[in-house]
């Protein structure tokens, strides 16, 4: 292969100036040399690539996903987070190494599809994959062609434990069918995390391994503090769900007598390796200790509506100077791994917040999160932008293309109509990933056999746990309902309480 490449007649997105002028872009071994007007000099022997006719932005930078969900994608409709976190164990049980391995592709390749190329994924947690599984899961990223965090979601607490009331309101009949205990125990997630990083096989410019204490509340003290030591450590990143649903804002006062983010705060493992996912029902004192702290909030917009989780208020969040991503969340929560849909989602929503327009988020601040926010917070500083220096992951839209015809602001337009069907090419290091809309690497026929061979597998293995967790609905999500219909110091519902109506007695229902 050619050490040089030149990128020619290319429209280059310039998002802070709402431009996007004809450049010239020299690559020389996967990383951008120079940019410049039409007719940069480039070696003789430099590969040319034309991208007349196209607009060029830097790869999407997915904040926030799970790789384990792409077989059970838009399984149901009307799903909140109880319902999500009750039915998983049950739904992701049972998978062989492949499955796991083909869950990650899947998603991988529709990132790669829809013009993202790094991906903050909170994988499969030990001991649920083996070491061996993890290192296979990081393969996939490798084998689709983009990069990632891998994180594996760490617990040492049981979904019922960690909503504090939960157990004792179940009757018996149901208590006996639900897996109340049973969390693996802290020292031998922590010995597992250790290890995994210890000998981490791949390279970790492309696919590197982090750390999800999932939730804190399913997470002991001694867990996060074991997991920031290993995350120091080994150099790494960690991602937590942090203030994403109300009953879990609700619980967490409960059980620690302060916020969930005050009390992570408090053990000292916020700082900027230190990510939070959604970030909903965060308080100012909250807020402005994610910003003092220097650490991210991934911004899930659509997840956050699609899961009935509630609005978070982005504006305050950037005003108190917290670093921002934008994440898609996982196939099983929010279906598609489309950031384009993502970063129209945080457009829309911030918009139903309030009626200054003002206040509102502006296309290059969506895209500015989109890109070098996510790359920053994953700790990828060599990607998130085209520029000198940093490597070629480079997404060509097509402008013959009615998203883009005509070309008013391409900033906006990006965020509001792109929506992943002009993606014409996606290049990661200089070289083509999807060409002409395909994944070179892929055979889809092939592959939407073994998804569909892979979930009846699934299906059929765990159908009597799924049976079981069904049983459990009612109770575990009338109880939560309860949670969030007690009145909380922030309010992220978009109507609440008038929004809910009497008289179907939703207000009434007993916590
Ligand atoms: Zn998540």
């Amino acid at each position: 292969m050619r050490a040089f490449k030149i990128i020619r007649g290319g429209r280059l997105l310039d998002a802070g100036a709402r431009a996007a002028p004809l450049r010239d872009i020299l690559i020389r071994d996967g990383a951008i040399l120079e940019i410049g007007a039409p007719g940069l000099n480039a070696p003789d022997d430099a590969e040319i690539v034309d991208a007349s006719r196209h607009l060029l932005h830097p790869g999407l930078v997915n904040g926030h996903t799970h790789g384990t969900g792409a077989l059970t994608r838009g399984y149901r409709d009307r799903f909140n987070l109880e319902l999500l976190l009750l039915a998983t164990p049950a739904r992701f049980a049972n998978q062989t190494l492949e499955m796991k391995y083909l869950n990650t592709y899947l998603g991988a390749v529709e990132m790669a599809m829809k013009g993202c190329t790094l991906a903050f994924d909170l994988t499969f947690g030990l001991p649920v994959a083996s070491i061996e599984e993890l290192e296979a899961m990081g393969q996939a990223y490798r084998d689709a062609g983009i990069r990632a965090v891998m994180a594996p979601m760490l617990a040492d607490t049981t979904f019922y434990r960690g909503i504090p009331g939960l157990v004792e309101s179940l009757p018996d009949d149901l208590r006996a069918l639900a897996k109340i205990d049973g969390a693996p125990a802290t020292d031998r997630v922590l010995a597992l995390m250790d290890e995994a990083l210890k000998r981490w096989p791949h390279d970790r410019d492309h696919v590197k391994l982090g750390i999800a204490p999932t939730i804190p509340l399913v997470c002991s003290d001694e867990l996060m503090l074991g997991c920031d030591r290993l995350a120091r450590e080994h150099g790494t990143v960690i991602q937590s769900h942090i203030g994403e649903a109300k009953m879990q804002a609700i619980s967490a006062i409960a059980k620690y007598g302060k916020t969930m983010l005050a009390h992570v705060d408090d053990l000292g493992v916020l700082g900027p390796h230190f990510s939070i996912a959604h970030g909903i029902w965060l308080d100012d004192d909250d807020l402005r200790r994610v910003a003092d702290r220097g650490s991210f909030i991934s911004h899930n917009a659509g997840s956050n509506m699609r899961l009935g989780s509630g609005i978070a208020d982005a504006r305050k969040m950037l005003e108190f100077g917290i670093n921002l991503a934008i994440g898609t969340d996982g196939a099983v929560s929010s279906d598609n791994q489309n950031m384009y849909e993502a970063m129209r989602a945080a457009g829309q929503v911030a918009a139903v917040r309030q009626p200054d327009h003002r206040r509102w988020l502006t296309a290059p601040e969506i895209i500015d999160a989109a890109t070098r926010g996510g790359a920053q917070m994953a700790g990828f500083d060599h990607v998130g932008a085209i520029a000198p220096g940093k490597r070629a992951d480079i997404v060509f839209l097509s402008l013959d293309h009615p998203n883009w015809m005509p070309i008013n602001d391409p900033a906006t337009q990006l965020v509001f109509a792109e929506d992943a069907t002009a993606v014409r090419h996606v290049m990661v290091d200089g070289t083509f990933i999807v060409r002409d809309g395909r994944h070179l690497a892929s055979d889809m026929a092939s592959l939407a056999d073994k998804a569909e061979a892979a979930r009846d597998r699934m299906l059929e293995l765990n159908a009597a746990e799924i049976a079981k967790v069904e049983k459990l609905e009612e109770a575990v999500t009338g109880f939560c309902r309860g949670l969030s219909m007690k009145p909380y110091r922030v309010e992220r519902y978009a109507a609440f309480p008038c929004g809910c109506d009497e008289a179907s007695g939703f207000a009434a229902t007993p916590g």
